[in-house]
């Protein structure tokens, strides 16, 4: 066998395990018995260590010496080998056992943390952990920033030069949207009985609208909706409010879009490097666009308008133009998970300036609690009221994501370029999803952006769907014509 198949052989079975790997995460979020958590944790940690070994075998540095990619996805496949395999040597293997013990821990000690509002109780943890991603920054970084080389797992090819000009762009007309929005009369959410089954059966039509393949996935309920696993099996799932029925729509269309990328790539992929989204900010395109752009959209509201009725019976709005300000009210909040689309932005850009501070060292975990409710009374022009709707609020950090929250914006940027050469394909689009049918629309981000899988690389994929290279501009302007209309100020 060639050095080439060897390598692919070797990777296809370290794919298929990290697939089994991923069910179990499924499985632990979904149906696990209550009383199993702790084999659980053995059974995931086995896993993982297996893993860990295979990804930095010695054997694929070999192999990658002397491989020969027959073709253009060979060559593509070798690109993101070498990538992972060159990260993983870099690492020293005592620093990578020292992360992984401690973000075990440090999650559990944020939860807690959390429950009490007590950021004292979560500092000396979070210490620790961003102590060990400076190392591992270090350990790392070439000629950028220890950041770049934190960011480069999550999305290679950007840097934070880059993201702090894109932000610096898109902050100013974000802050005037807002304050616009918030000093016009609240509107008033949607008001009913919303059962959940009702609520699930919903789902699974919307779901199906969007293209989501039930054959080869699954919905059920978690408490994070989240969606898993790559090729012909790629679950989601979705949570349930009854006073609140856009949280199980809206988590459920986003969520899809993120199952649709996966489902869509080119099948002879399958379990290979280019087996699975190219990168965090790509991916979250999908789901943005398909969450956003198209489903908050005026024409799809119509379309969700007369689907909820027959659900619900009375929504307690006037028509169809009350529905869809409903559904994209912007109102006063801390949480980043529930803000509309101009705060959410917002909320990343408070992480990202504070993260970065955090990893270059000129700002200290002591000081992150004052930071954060100092930026957050800047910006948003409130004062932080308990820490869990303040800085213990995101996961995140407590698991060592640094270099995470950034894609989420990145993802409404390329969501927003991606829309306009959608507009421009599909001419009627308005009167298409007026009806509920998206088949245009998921038909062209299929052909344009998912099928490709890891193919190219993340800016590349954008630029050739859309014909020039992504910015802001596309967003801002769809931001400022949707939520400029619906607050006039
Ligand atoms: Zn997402």
């Amino acid at each position: 066998m060639t050095a080439f198949k060897e390598l692919m052989a070797y990777q296809r079975d370290t794919a298929a395990l990290a697939q089994v790997a991923g069910r179990l995460g499924w499985d632990q979020e979904t149906v696990m018995p209550r009383g199993a958590a702790s084999q659980r944790a053995e059974e995931a940690g086995a896993m993982e260590a297996v893993l860990h070994a295979r990804k930095t075998d010695p054997r694929i540095g070999d192999w990658l010496e002397q491989a020969e990619a027959p073709d253009a996805a060979g060559t593509s496949a070798i690109r993101l080998i070498r990538r992972y395999y060159e990260r993983g040597v870099k690492v020293p293997a005592d620093l990578a056992v020292a992360m992984a013990r401690l973000t075990s821990r440090s999650q559990g000690i944020w939860a807690e943390a959390r429950a009490k509002d007590d950021f004292a109780g979560f500092a000396p943890v979070l210490e620790q952990v961003v102590a060990l991603k400076r190392q591992e920054a270090a350990a790392l970084a070439e000629e950028g920033s220890l950041y770049d080389a934190l960011l480069e797992d999550f999305e290679p090819g950007m840097t934070e030069a880059e993201l702090e000009a894109m932000f610096a762009e898109m902050r100013p007309g974000l802050v005037r949207l807002r304050q616009t929005a918030l000093d016009a009369p609240e509107v008033a959410p949607v008001r009913g009985t919303f059962a959940g089954k009702s609520q699930m059966k919903l789902a699974r039509s919307l779901a199906r609208d969007f293209g989501y393949d039930f054959s080869k996935g699954r919905l059920d309920k978690a408490v994070h909706p989240f969606s898993s696993g790559s090729g012909t099996d790629v679950r989601i799932t979705t949570r349930v409010a009854e006073d609140d029925p856009f949280n199980c729509i809206y988590s459920t269309i986003h969520e899809t879009g993120h199952a649709c990328y996966e489902q869509a790539i080119d099948a002879s992929y399958l379990l290979t490097p280019l087996g699975q989204g190219v990168s965090m900010g790509v991916h979250e395109s999908q789901s943005r666009i398909y969450e956003n752009q198209l489903g908050r959209s005026r024409a799809f509201c119509s379309y969700l308008y007369g689907e909820m009725q027959e659900a619900f019976g009375d929504l307690g709005v006037a028509d169809a133009d009350g529905f869809y300000a409903a559904v994209n009210r912007v109102h006063r909040g801390y949480i980043r998970t529930e803000a509309d689309e101009v705060q959410y932005n917002l909320h990343i850009m408070l992480r990202f300036d504070l993260e970065r501070s955090l990893i270059s060292g000129d700002l200290a975990v002591a000081d992150l609690e004052a930071a954060w409710n100092d930026r957050f009374k800047a910006d948003f022009g409130y004062e932080v009221d308990v820490a869990s709707n303040g800085v213990l609020q995101d996961v995140h950090w407590s698991v060592g994501l640094f270099g995470y929250f950034p894609t989420y914006s990145l993802g409404n940027v390329y969501a927003g370029c991606l829309m306009a050469a959608l507009r421009r394909a599909v001419p009627d689009l308005d009167a298409q999803l007026e009806h509920g049918e998206l088949e245009a629309a998921t038909g062209w981000l299929r052909e344009n952006v998912q099928q490709h899988g890891g193919l190219y690389e993340p800016k590349e994929v954008i630029e050739r769907a859309c014909g020039a290279a992504p910015t802001a501009a596309p967003l801002m302007s769809y931001l400022e014509g949707k939520f400029g209309a619906l607050y006039p100020g």
